[in-house]
């Protein structure tokens, strides 16, 4: 079979999505690639936003390829599928634009994940999969009937369909990856990079996925939930392939980057920088500084209160008090380049004590944020508490009470957030 694998040429105008807007690795498809290939399928990633396709150099170079499926995400990359754009606006066109030569049409991603129905309905695919996409992509290519493959929706005699769960995969045992020389060359952004201008090519890696925490706000459960981490030589030659390229700084985005002191003590040996996000108090100083030796160069961190109460109340399972976690992102500063503390906006804590916290940081070379507001993802906890299991209309309920709890924003019209219904494409 041949499998045409499509990242939109993304947009966000209207949109809530607070995530990095620059392309990054699709590496979802880069591992569905070579699982399809490895199965004898010619698979081909059509990146339209690394790439920069118009819509009718995406359509002719997917016309050319002739698929027999496609599959279409929604989301930028991996990276961001805890924190995508609520709305399918964009993959809505691209499966539009596609649908006269793309085969089966099959759509893959958060909103699949948490809401496969409306997912289905909204995108006008033939068939959604829900969770982690790489297995369940090469079970849909290897022709064996829907009905029997776990973890997708579609419709079948008239009745939509969901079977089962979201598929979490193995993981450990996906290969090491590797991207043409072209797409790395034009990979000039260093995400979440901010000590040095970049000199040579960025990248992303995932040395682990999923998270053994869970947090209230935290979008994982249908999909890179449970913890599995994938073997440091792997890791290694994926990124060993990447320095080869010319690549200087790769962003692992890992949902949370523990400590791992093989893979720190290969990173320390190899001429390249990394970024992570992680939780400051699940490393210990003696780690903390073996991760600046290792090329660190960017924590992001998220605290997200100053109180322990406040913390409890996010079900963060932190074993620290608020001022050991800040002697704590103080040494993490003297050891790594870039520290960045996240705060959320939750009502709990005082203005003055979070102003003067953030002046007492900065004073130390750490970035805290200012507390930001939570949309409350279908497939996160807070959602859950608000309204129960998520429904067809998730993805609505939720972007409503955002609007309505948060909705200035920007003075310009055009930056201004709208609601889905004004976002997305009628459909039935
Ligand atoms: S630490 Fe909390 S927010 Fe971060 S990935 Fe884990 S559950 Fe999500």
């Amino acid at each position: 079979m041949r499998v045409a694998l499509v990242n939109p040429n993304w947009s966000f105008e209207g949109s809530i999505y607070f995530g990095c807007r620059e392309p990054h690795l699709p590496l979802e498809f880069g591992y569905a690639k070579a699982l399809l290939e490895r199965d004898g399928h010619v698979a081909e990633i059509l990146d339209a936003q690394l790439l920069d396709l118009s819509d009718a150099a995406l359509l002719a170079r997917v016309r050319e390829f002739r698929p027999d499926m496609t599959v279409v995400t929604t989301a930028p990359s991996y990276l961001f599928w805890r924190c995508c754009p609520p709305e399918l606006r964009v993959p809505q066109a691209v499966v539009r634009l596609l649908r006269p030569v793309a085969g089966t049409l099959v759509g893959v991603g958060p909103h699949s994940s948490t809401t496969p129905r409306a997912a289905l309905a909204k995108l006008g695919v033939d068939v959604v999969v829900q969770g982690e996409c790489e297995e369940p992509i090469a079970l849909l290519a290897s022709g064996r009937d829907w009905c029997s493959i776990p973890s997708l929706c579609h419709a079948r005699d008239g009745a939509v369909r969901v079977q089962g769960g979201p598929h979490a995969g193995t993981f450990t045992d996906l290969p090491a990856l590797s991207w043409p020389d072209g797409w790395i060359a034009r990979h000039r952004h260093h995400h979440h990079r901010f000590d040095a201008p970049p000199a040579g090519p960025g990248a992303e890696v995932e040395a682990s996925r999923g998270c053994p925490y869970s947090c209230t706000f935290c979008a994982k459960e249908n999909f890179r939930d449970r913890y599995r981490r994938r073997p440091v030589e792997v890791v290694m030659r994926e990124i060993d392939g990447l320095i080869a390229q010319g690549v200087e700084y790769v962003y692992f985005i890992d949902e949370i980057f523990l400590p791992n002191r093989p893979l720190l003590e290969a990173l320390a040996e190899r001429p390249v920088r990394f970024g992570v996000q992680t939780r400051i108090d699940i490393w210990k100083p003696e780690m903390i500084a073996l991760l600046g030796r290792a090329g660190c160069v960017s924590i992001e961190a998220g605290v997200e209160s100053l109180t322990a109460e406040g913390r409890q109340a996010l079900d963060k399972d932190c074993r620290l008090s608020t001022d050991e976690l800040t002697e704590r992102l103080i040494l993490a500063r003297r050891h790594v380049a870039f520290v960045q503390a996240n705060l959320i906006d939750a009502g709990d804590d005082d203005p003055e004590t979070v102003r003067a916290w953030r002046d007492r940081l900065r004073q130390h070379g750490v970035w805290a944020n200012d507390p930001v507001p939570l949309f409350p993802y279908p497939g996160s906890p807070d959602y859950r508490r608000l309204w129960g299991l998520p429904d067809d209309r998730a993805w609505e309920r939720a972007l409503d009470h955002y609007l309505a709890a948060h909705g200035r924003f920007s003075d310009l019209q055009d930056e201004r957030p709208r609601p889905l219904a004004e976002l997305e494409a009628a459909h039935g």
